[in-house]
């Protein structure tokens, strides 16, 4: 089960083990960035102002001897763009994301932003550039006020609150006993799937990347909460180069660029017109999985 779980998930697990009662997130970043394989190269730089344009290349990927889960791919994302994965579970759908933050090495070929080999930035500063939002939402025991502001450490009040507001978030906020002094996390105040994750929102609002990924952000959302998250993940995306991994049919027709990936590492790219011309296995999961949905 642990080898199924991202390294975002076990690194909690671990730092909420063995460092309980400990708050604050950069013990938990500290912890991300010295994960032992995964290190800054020696001339590794800085980036500046970036665009967010993602580019694969010739990328294969296994995590350990096994098979490859991905093979080949091949992808160019301008800055501002959606790219939509789609496929069978155990296809390579996070994977893929989990490359570009460097939480895995390629196996073989290369991964780009702003035509820089991730490789060559430093881990902090290309990890600065990208924001997650995932099924799992992890809140540390802290205020709201602090669980938000760990999107971007220096932020004003004002700041969190602006963020807060356009992750649809502030109005429950302010209808919690505290508002944003409220104690969230393991022993405060329950939130709900849909409450969580709006946080998790505001914080990527808050640190404002050029690059984003949605990894099933709304998957375990009832149909109510699903909507009034979804509404502030479009307004999130805009203007931002975004990995997102859905089962809503309106968020990948739109895409730019829809990507295929089966178990068997195949590929298929393109955007929803032109994959349901191909026939293939998008139009196959289109007809079976989408078409008696939204
Ligand atoms: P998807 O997101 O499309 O459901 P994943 O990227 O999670 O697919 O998984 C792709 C394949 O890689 C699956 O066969 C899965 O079992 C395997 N896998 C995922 N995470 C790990 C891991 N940390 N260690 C080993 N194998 C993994
Ligand atoms: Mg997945």
């Amino acid at each position: 089960i642990n080898t199924l779980l991202n390294p975002i998930r076990t690194l909690i697990n671990f730092t909420e083990q063995f460092q309980k009662g400990m708050t604050g997130f950069e013990r938990f970043l500290d912890i991300l960035d010295t994960e032992p394989d995964i290190v800054d190269k020696k001339d590794s730089i800085e980036l500046k102002k970036v665009k967010g344009k993602i580019t694969f290349k010739n990328v294969s990927f296994k995590y350990d001897d096994s098979r490859y889960v991905l093979e080949n791919i091949n992808l160019n994302v301008n800055p501002g763009e959606t790219v939509a994965l789609v496929g069978p579970s155990g296809g390579g759908k996070s994977t893929i994301c989990s490359l570009i933050p460097r939480f895995y090495e390629v196996t073989q070929g290369q991964i780009l932003l702003d035509d820089i080999d991730i490789r060559d930035i430093k881990l902090r500063s290309l990890r600065k550039n990208i924001g997650i939002v995932q099924q799992d939402v992890y809140l540390f025991a802290g205020t709201v006020m602090e669980n938000i502001r760990y999107g971007k450490p220096d932020a004003t009040e004002e700041e969190v609150i602006e963020a807060a507001k356009k992750a649809n978030a502030h109005d429950f906020i302010m209808e919690l006993e505290n508002g944003y002094d409220t104690y969230v996390g393991e022993r405060g105040v329950k939130l709900s799937g849909g409450q969580k994750q709006r946080i998790s929102i505001a914080r990527v609002f808050l640190k404002n990347p050029p690059v984003l990924i949605l990894d099933e952000a709304t998957s375990a959302l009832d149909n109510e909460s699903e909507k009034i998250v979804q509404e502030s993940l479009e307004k999130l995306s805009q203007n931002r180069t975004t990995f997102v991994i859905a089962h809503r049919l309106s968020t990948i027709k739109n895409a730019k660029t829809i990507l295929v990936l089966t178990d068997e590492g195949i590929a298929e790219k393109g955007n929803h017109q032109e994959l349901l011309n191909n026939n293939g296995v998008y139009a196959r999961l289109y007809n079976a999985q989408f078409s008696d949905v939204n």
